[in-house]
Order: structure tokens, then sequence, then C-alpha cells
């Protein structure tokens, strides 16, 4: 039988921590070869349990989350033998991308980057950078469909998964700063624009999400504020199936979970009907 994934596997396979694991069978070498085995660890995490796949999760997000990000954010290094081709893929959809699609719904995950800590800015970097290299990989793209007559499709399913994870970033941000300049909104939105138009139609509908979350951070609308809300602050008590929205007050650990009474907050700690609190608690420095 193999075991569980583990947090450990994951930031073994990131290069964030020494030490062997299963899904990492010889030494990284090059960027594809990281991607593979994340690919492998995802499929494994994703085909398991979802209570195990919170707590790996939560746990990443709440002791990793920076160094990754900070990983993500100084480009990988491309070997040689990778060629020069795949720089403009690799940029983007390496392995720290898989992984940020993976939890970026972790409430950690909008809690770091929504965090005034200084150990969460350069999470803010995060939405300009994954902005500046949709730009690049989409002129590339479109050189080459012009060159080569490639497929939109091929791309088009990358860029949506792009724009989904930008999407929550802008959102995230928009009360405060937007890491995003005039410049690069307005070289996004020309392409925004374009795949508005474009045969498929869920990059349509997240070019469409984008282009209007960058319009309206200005005049901050009811429906980002709700989102932004709901993001910060869990809105409901944590014990599932109480429906109390008032008086409520933050578990003092990890600032995640709220409660409406020290009885609901007991239950929820080592509950065994329900996925229980403390296995998905911890203190984070952001
Ligand atoms: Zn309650
Ligand atoms: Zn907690």
């Amino acid at each position: 039988m193999t075991p569980l994934p583990t947090c450990k596997d994951l930031i073994v396979i990131l290069g964030l921590a020494q030490g062997t694991s299963p899904y990492v069978p010889r030494p990284i070498q090059t960027e594809a070869q990281r991607g593979t085995y994340m690919q492998h660890y995802l499929d494994d995490l994703y085909s398991g349990s979802g209570d195990h796949r919170e707590i790996v999760c939560a746990e990443f997000c709440a002791k990793y989350l920076p160094a990754a990000v900070d990983r993500f954010i100084d480009a990988p290094i491309i070997g040689a033998s990778e060629g020069e081709p795949l720089l403009e893929c690799f940029e983007l959809f390496n392995a720290m991308f898989f992984v940020l699609m993976s939890i970026y719904h972790i409430p950690y995950f909008t809690k770091y980057m929504g965090s005034r800590q200084p150990v969460a800015s350069r999470g803010k970097h995060l939405a300009r950078i994954i902005a500046e290299r949709m730009i690049r990989f989409a002129v590339f793209c479109e050189q080459k469909m012009e060159n080569i007559g490639m497929n939109e499709e091929e791309y088009a399913e990358s860029l949506t998964s792009a724009l989904t994870l930008l999407n929550l970033l802008v959102l995230v941000f928009a009360k405060d700063q937007i890491p995003l300049s005039v410049d690069m909104r307005n070289g996004l939105a020309r392409h925004l624009l374009k795949w508005m138009k474009s045969s498929n139609r869920t990059l349509r509908q997240n070019s469409y999400a984008v282009y209007t979350s960058m319009k309206t951070t200005k005049s901050s609308g009811a429906v980002e504020d709700a989102m932004r809300k709901d993001l910060k602050i869990r809105s409901k008590c944590g014990w599932p199936g109480c429906t109390t929205t008032v008086n409520m007050k933050a578990c003092e650990r990890c600032h995640i979970v709220c409660y409406c009474s020290p009885e609901h907050q007991k239950a929820h700690w080592n509950s065994q009907e329900v996925p229980a609190h403390k296995p998905t608690c911890f203190k984070t420095e952001y």
C-alpha cells in the first residue's frame, strides 16, 4: 500500500526542504521533471479523501506559503537541456503554479494574500507577476498561432486557470492596493478583450470576470465587498449546522474560523462526527 501524500512530500518536490519522498524517485534536475513529479503527487492527493487533503493543504499554507510564493516570484531556473521555447510556459506554468491552483480555495491562502504583516509583502506581488507572465505567454501563443497555425484550444485551458487565480488576487487586494500598474492593466486588458471573443466558453467567461474586477475595484462594488469580506472573515459559526452570524469570535490560534460560543468551538476542536478543527488549525507568521 502506498503511503498517503503528505505535506513533507510537497515541500521536497518544490525544493523547499531536503529529504526523501516516494514522489521524488530521482534527484530533480529540471523544472519539467519537477512538474511531472508534482502532477503525480497532486493526482494522488486529489484522488484520496477530502478531509486528508484539507489537512495537508492547511499545513502547507500555514507553514510554507510565504517561501513557496517567493519561489514562484523568483522565476524557476530553466536548464539548457530544456530548451529556450519552453521558457514562456515554465515561467508561468511551473510546479509552484500547479500548487497555487490546488490551494487557492484554502482560507490560509487569502489570509496570507490579504495580510498586512511584512512577511506577506512578497505575496502582494503575486498578482503582478502572474499578470506579467500571462501577457508574455499570450504574446508567445499568438505568434505560434500565426506562424504554425497552433490551435487556440491548446492554450485556452492554461490561460483559463491563470485567469481564475488572477481574478481572486485582484479581488483580495482591491480595497488596499492593486499591485497592477496602469500600463500592465492596459496591456492585460488588450488580451482580455481579445479572449472575450474566443470560441472557448470558459476562457471567454474568465476573461470577462478579470476584466470587470479590474474595472470595478475603484468604485468598490457591493458584490466585490461581500466577496472580500467572506474571504477574510468567515461570516458563519465554524460548527457545522450552526447558522449564527452575530457575536462571533475567531479561533485565537489560526484566526481562520469563527465561533458563536465556546461550546461550539469545543465541540468542533476534536469532533468525531464532522471534520475536526484541530488538525487544520495552525499559527501563522502572516
Ligand atoms: Zn455556533
Ligand atoms: Zn484554529
